[in-house]
């Protein structure tokens, strides 16, 4: 087996498609010196030889000493040089490198090869004492923390006290004097340290090299790194040894770094900056304020020009905006790294669209290279980046699971009638709450953000709050909040009503205090890539939306239509007129705590008006897309008071005896509320409802109607488990309808489906589509009831199923990812049953996974009409199903080839 590959001398045994194998480094070193640029010349170590290193013990494979002594001959027969040479000494970088970027995780050794008689060498050659001299020290302090382990603190505490006698502040400063002193100085500590001299052979200097690269692989902070960044499956690090090129010999060198498009804007501008008379890590340190490219230009116009030709190189090459690293050595140019740079949300739209446009990339190209993340990071405001780091580590409260990406800052309150009050006065808040129910929408709607105690990504408040686009932290664990007191106490910090608070949805952290936000803004490449992504799909775009505010955003993000409007949030909050609020809740309450028809009747007849005043709204907002409407389905005792004193109110103002209220209440409690009543089987208990809604909803298209506005209801009914159970909402859904549609003298098409979130609505799916004129799966339950999972407490170990570390039984969490196994085998065959008795049924998903790229991709393939996502995540599902297209063309392009 083969451990080690040569670049060098405008040839390479590797290649830039080796990435795996020699990590993104020795790739782009291997494909640059392929096609022509100034590489210094070097060899790779495999990352199978990191791998190996770590199975067996940390020791080598037996074949790689020879390989890399004669690498390194090659080496010294190319560069003319011979590792610690008396009089032309070769010197090399050690560098890592794995297949992914780990920015800062794994160690880097430079000036590899000086010892006491090559530093002359170089002080002679160079005509430089001091540049010899600092590159040994240099050498010497990395060598010793990196490959021995020795305290970096203490080692620059040396280098400080020795600039302090000199009496000198810069390391520029320093004479030749002062690096030999320090010299001196680091090499009694090594010996003092360890007992043994400092390495003085070059050979041993590099296999000391090569093994602490290996253990940088597995060092806490990169094992860290790995984790957060979810990065799996690769083999180690790859090891560079590459020859040293001097960007601090001069001013006529200098090292820098740069973009071949702008990564902040997008623009097709050479982007980048210099250093003159400095090496490689002075860059990265910000020590000194580097200079632009075009000043640069100025001062070397020769190297530049090469340099820009690398430029177009390079991305035509990659086909992508490259990150570049490079050294001038006395006038000399040498690339040292690149790699596909990483850019700001915008700009990563502006690139694709411009970069198809030039024709470097294909429109399915620009398409594919859009993530979910890169949409969703364009919507939401920020914490600003010039915020300290670690001023915010301070400050920390609590992290939680981050259900909706943003930031958010205002101030602490706990209920959701505070949070309305303070709002109503101005005040931006942030509602924090244990959990959070449909009673507090109104305070929801109004708060900047909201953090909880509990819950997960599918809980009520994260629902409800990635509809809005509004920041949300829940599952908070380590919040004990106090609402009596109106306190929450985390991380030794209390946070009391009032105090400013700032959430970061992006990583799920509660912040003390008030951190500065800025909200990003959206490209004109957005809306051009969207619209590139629509002639692509094939499945449609709907929106889960229950305001005609919600329904026109998401009208603005793309939806072709509602696929779920979920009535019951407008039992609660007049979204158009909010004082009109109350009353809406006091007739769902009176309603609810009705002890005959005739009541209910009555109480529902107040709510009618508000009702078709929504649906007017909405069907307006939709215009002409169709609207799929679900009947009431939380279960009633979500909508009346628990405590005593709200329930007395309660009896006061609908005029009833409060043991009444408290009756109804305690009789509507529930052990298991979630498979209790609620769903459809409130509309069996109660058929008022339904006939209430159905009117509404059919009176407020009439209306349209009259007005030419065109309107597709879709009356949906919930949870549903049985053909007879829809058969009789369906009859009642008819009559109610065909009763007001024959005396409107108006044609009114609708129709009658059901939601799919019982495991045996979806065996019996056959019977059911007899009577359903469409499904739309409602995964939020399905998932719960398929895998046995609580929705609203899985949160709490959930995680542990995920984490690789821990159990890794799942890749992604069920809530948000679809089980494509487990649950989506139960949708495929309930597509398949329910088109075997109805061949032209539209099918949909309205559950949280609508706006889930994968899932989307799955919906696709199992032959789906649409998709339903709350507004804010409509562009990800347009794109995913553009995407979908185009990796089904892949996949079948390649299966072609296959055959041939
Ligand atoms: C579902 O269960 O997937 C669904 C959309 O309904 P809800 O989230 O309102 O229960
Ligand atoms: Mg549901």
């Amino acid at each position: 087996m083969r451990f080690v590959y040569f670049f060098g001398g405008g040839k390479a045994e590797g290649d830039g498609g080796m990435k795996e194998l020699l990590g993104g480094k020795g790739a782009g070193l291997a494909e640059m010196t392929r096609i022509g640029l100034p590489v210094p010349a070097g060899f790779t170590i495999s990352t199978e030889c990191c791998d190996y290193y770590l199975k067996h013990d940390h020791k080598y494979p037996k074949s790689l000493r020879a390989e890399v002594t004669k690498n390194l001959a090659r080496l010294e027969r190319v560069t003319h040089k011979k590792l610690g040479d008396a009089k032309d000494p070769l010197l090399v970088s050690v560098r890592s490198g794995s297949a992914r970027s780990m920015p800062g995780m794994m160690e880097t050794i430079l000036n590899l090869g000086l010892n006491q008689r090559s530093v002359e060498a170089l002080a002679r050659n160079t005509k430089n004492d001091r540049f010899a001299w600092d590159a040994y020290r240099r050498f010497v302090q990395m060598y010793s923390s990196v490959v021995i382990g020795l305290p970096k603190e203490e080692l620059e505490e040396k280098l400080r006290a020795m600039k302090t006698r000199r009496g000198v502040k810069d390391d520029t400063q320093v004479p030749a004097d002062g690096w030999k002193e320090l010299v001196g100085e680091y090499k009694s500590y090594f010996k003092n340290k360890t007992g043994k001299s400092f390495p003085e052979d070059p050979e041993e200097q590099l296999w000391g090299a090569i093994g602490a690269v290996f253990e940088s692989w597995m060092a806490e902070k990169a094992v860290t790194y790995r984790r957060v960044e979810r990065i799996t499956g690769l083999l180690g690090t790859a090891v560079n040894v590459v020859q040293m090129v001097f960007g601090n010999t001069g001013d006529n060198s200098g090292t820098g770094v740069c973009f071949t498009r702008d990564p902040s804007t997008g623009d097709k501008n050479f982007y980048g900056d210099f250093l003159i008379n400095a090496q490689g890590e002075d860059v990265v340190a910000g020590i000194r304020t580097p200079m632009h490219l075009n000043e640069m230009s100025k001062r070397m116009p020769s190297v530049y020009k090469q340099l820009e030709r690398a430029r177009k190189l390079l991305e035509n090459h990659y086909r992508d905006m490259q990150d570049m690293e490079f050294t001038v050595e006395d006038g000399t140019l040498y690339m040292l790294q690149t790699r596909v740079g990483k850019r700001a949300p915008a700009a990563t739209f502006k690139m694709a669209v411009d970069m198809a446009r030039e024709g470097l990339i294909s429109k399915n190209e620009a398409i594919e290279r859009i993530k979910s993340e890169d949409i969703e990071r364009l919507f939401y405001p920020v914490i600003d980046s010039t915020v300290p780091r670690a001023d915010l580590v301070k400050r920390k409260l609590a992290t939680g699971i981050n259900a909706v990406p943003g930031a958010a800052v205002g101030k602490a309150v706990f209920t959701a009638a505070d949070a309305e009050a303070w709002a109503q006065k101005g005040e931006k808040v942030i509602l924090v709450r244990r959990e959070t129910s449909p009673e507090d929408v109104g305070g929801m709607f109004v708060a900047q953000g909201i953090v909880t105690a509990t819950g997960g990504k599918t809980s009520h408040a994260a629902v409800v709050a990635r509809g809005w686009g509004k920041c949300c932290v829940v599952g908070c664990e380590q919040l004990d909040i106090d609402y009596l007191t109106k306190t929450a106490r985390a991380n030794g910090h209390v946070v009391r009503e009032g105090d400013w608070i700032t959430l970061d949805g992006n990583d799920g952290a509660v912040y003390e205090g008030q951190e500065k936000l800025v909200s990003p803004e959206f490209p004109d490449s957005f809306f051009t890539l969207m619209t590139w992504a629509d002639q692509v799909r094939r499945l449609r775009v709907r929106t889960n939306a229950d305001t005609p505010h919600d329904a026109a955003k998401a009208r603005e993000m793309g939806a072709e239509g509602i696929g779920l409007c979920r009535t019951e949030h407008m039992f609660f909050k007049d979204f158009e007129q909010p004082e009109k609020s109350v009353e809406r809740q006091l007739a769902i309450q009176e309603m609810i705590v009705a002890d005959s028809p005739e009541a209910r009747r009555k109480a529902l007849a107040k709510l009618l008006p508000f009702q078709r005043r929504d649906f007017v709204g909405i069907f307006k907002a939709m215009d002409g897309c169709p609207v799929t409407i679900r009947l009431i389905d939380p279960p009633l005792h979500e909508f009346v008071p628990h405590d005593p004193e709200k329930q007395a109110e309660l009896a006061r103002k609908i005029g009833v005896a409060t043991e009444v209220v408290a009756r109804r209440v305690e009789q509507l409690r529930e052990a298991n509320p979630m498979l209790g009543h609620r769903g459809c089987r409130l509309a069996i208990t109660y058929p008022e409802i339904l006939e209430m809604q159905v009117q509404a909803i059919v009176e407020a298209a009439i209306e349209c109607q009259k007005q030419g506005i065109k309107v597709l209801p879709e009356i949906m009914h919930p949870l549903t488990l049985d053909r007879k159970e829809l058969q009789i909402l369906a009859d009642a859904t008819h009559r109610v309808a065909s009763e007001i549609i024959s005396k409107s003298g108006v044609k009114l098409e609708y129709l009658v489906g059901t939601m799919i979130e019982l495991p045996r609505a979806a065996l019996l799916a056959d019977q059911i589509a007899e009577v359903a004129e469409f499904f739309s799966f409602g995964t939020n339950d399905l998932t719960q009831t398929v895998m046995g999972l609580s929705r609203d407490d899985a949160g709490r170990f959930l995680p542990d199923y995920v984490d690789e570390k821990k159990a890794g039984i799942f890749s992604a969490d069920p809530f948000q990812t679809l089980d494509q196994a487990g649950v989506g085998m139960l949708m495929r065959w309930a597509i398949e049953r329910g088109r075997s008795t109805r061949p032209k049924l539209k099918v949909g998903i309205c559950g949280e996974h609508g706006g889930d790229a994968e899932s989307v991709k799955f919906c696709h393939a199992v032959a789906m009409d649409y998709v339903s996502a709350s507004p804010f995540r409509v562009p990800i599902a347009r794109l995913a199903a553009a995407q979908a297209v185009i990796e089904d063309a892949a996949a079948a392009k390649k299966k072609k080839g296959k055959r041939r």
